[in-house]
């Protein structure tokens, strides 16, 4: 594989010395003999990109080489990368690279048992600017030989009318009698709950497939209670762990550790973010990326974002050897700081999700004086629920996730979530940025 590997790597290097604005410049600058990297093992002599380096310029980032064969070169699709504060940031795919994430796919579909049998209902929802998960829902099942249909979901806009609500979600499951409920996690979470609502028939499920969001054990055991709840054909809870960048990794069993299903396409590092150092198998990192074989938006030691480990054993459950990615992974762009501590709201808001009598909630950072830009700031988790002996429960339960001490407000939930709104905005961080002087 590693023979592999080098030889696909020098040829993508090759290809960006030619047609690769952003790389030609930047090793240019560096005084880097890029020809003289001869495979995997000479990467850390390259420089990393960041994030920050692809959001700034996203069209240095595609290889322009006239001469390659038209699957090559041929846009096929565009995906943009959510989540960030600036505008979403395009990744462009070419015929080549649509290919080669039929391929990821299908070894993904492997791995984590996706069958030709199954019926993939795509609940991701309907965004403004096209999404990788969305789009990408489709090829999974394609790759499969799956069938897959969509519920359409997501906040109204434009002007056709098109996006569906949550019942409808629900009905889509029944109607198809699908097997595969693919979407965020809190979204399928409200779909189950729906469900129970309207005893509707969901014996047909045997798996959530989720992505998109972080999640804790509790919430994914959340989503097995509601599957068992609904009685249905099975409980697993597949994680997805991906990026628009990336493509997916795939479990072989639950709460297992992350394949790279395709060491081919892509090779991983783990480094010092501040040196470009790549940190041994087994201790924890930035995980940087570099693209084998691409031809549209090329990334080479990108930092993804995420703080892992890598481990190269054989798995112990399925004996595969290609990488694994070892958790927990924390997503840099995830965390805030509230009150000088780093904190991960998105963790927060996975173990409300699975709180047990929580209707609605929301987590809030403010300052304690709203006029007053230099106070305090303020852990506020908001709360609608019947029984308010939960309160003491939250405050408990905000305590052990972030270390910070948290004001638990009751309010009503249409407060905090519109029912036809698929995200609720579970996290907001209401604090006005400081300015400069
Ligand atoms: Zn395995």
């Amino acid at each position: 594989m590693q023979r592999l590997q080098d030889e696909r790597l020098r040829r993508m290097l090759a290809l960006c010395a030619r047609g690769h604005d952003y790389y030609r410049r930047r090793w240019a600058a560096a005084g880097l003999d890029v020809p003289s990297i001869q495979g995997v093992d000479d990467l850390e002599r390259l420089p990393l990109t960041s994030k920050q380096d692809l959001m700034a310029d996203p069209e240095a980032f595609r290889l322009r080489l006239p001469d390659l064969p038209l699957h090559e070169r041929a846009l096929w699709e565009v995906s943009y990368t959510t989540g960030s504060t600036a505008e979403p940031t395009p990744v462009y795919n070419t015929t080549h690279d649509y290919h080669a994430y039929l391929f990821q796919s299908r070894r993904v579909a492997e791995i984590s048992g996706i069958r030709e049998i199954d019926v993939i209902a795509n609940l991701f929802p309907l965004t403004p600017a096209p999404m990788g998960a969305f789009q990408r829902s489709v090829t999974n099942a394609y790759a499969a030989g799956a069938t897959i249909c969509a519920a359409l979901p997501g906040s109204p806009h434009g002007s056709f009318d098109v996006h569906r609500p949550l019942d409808y979600a629900v009905r889509t499951v029944e109607v198809h009698r699908a097997s595969v409920l693919w979407g965020v996690p809190s979204f399928l979470r409200r779909v189950l709950l729906r469900a129970q609502e309207l005893n509707v028939d969901f014996g047909s499920v045997r798996m959530c497939a989720i992505s998109g969001e972080a999640t804790t054990p509790e919430m994914r055991e959340e989503l097995r209670r509601c599957l068992r709840a609904l009685k249905a054909a099975g409980t697993t809870v597949f994680d997805r762990y991906g990026s628009t960048e990336l493509g997916a990794f795939a479990q072989c069993r639950e709460e297992g550790d992350w394949h790279n299903p395709a060491p081919e396409i892509q090779y991983h590092e783990v480094v010092d973010p501040a040196t470009g150092r790549r940190l041994p198998d087994g201790e924890r990192g930035m995980l940087a990326v570099t693209h084998l074989d691409r031809r549209g938006t090329v990334l080479i030691r990108f930092l993804v974002g995420d703080t892992v480990s890598l481990t190269r054993a054989p798995c112990p459950h399925c004996g595969r050897t290609s990488e694994r990615i070892v958790g927990p992974v924390v997503r840099g762009a995830d965390l805030v700081k509230v009150k000088g501590m780093l904190i991960n709201p998105g963790a927060l808001v996975a173990a409300l999700a699975s709180m047990q009598g929580l209707d609605e909630f929301q987590v809030v950072v403010r300052r304690q004086d709203e006029a007053d830009p230099y106070s305090m700031d303020e852990l506020v988790v908001r709360i609608a629920c019947r029984d308010e002996k939960l309160v003491p429960q939250v405050v408990a339960q905000a305590l052990a996730v972030t270390r910070v001490s948290a004001r638990v407000e009751r309010v009503e939930a249409r407060e905090i979530y519109d029912p036809d709104e698929t995200k609720v905005k579970r996290f907001v961080d209401a604090r006005k940025p400081l300015t400069r002087t």
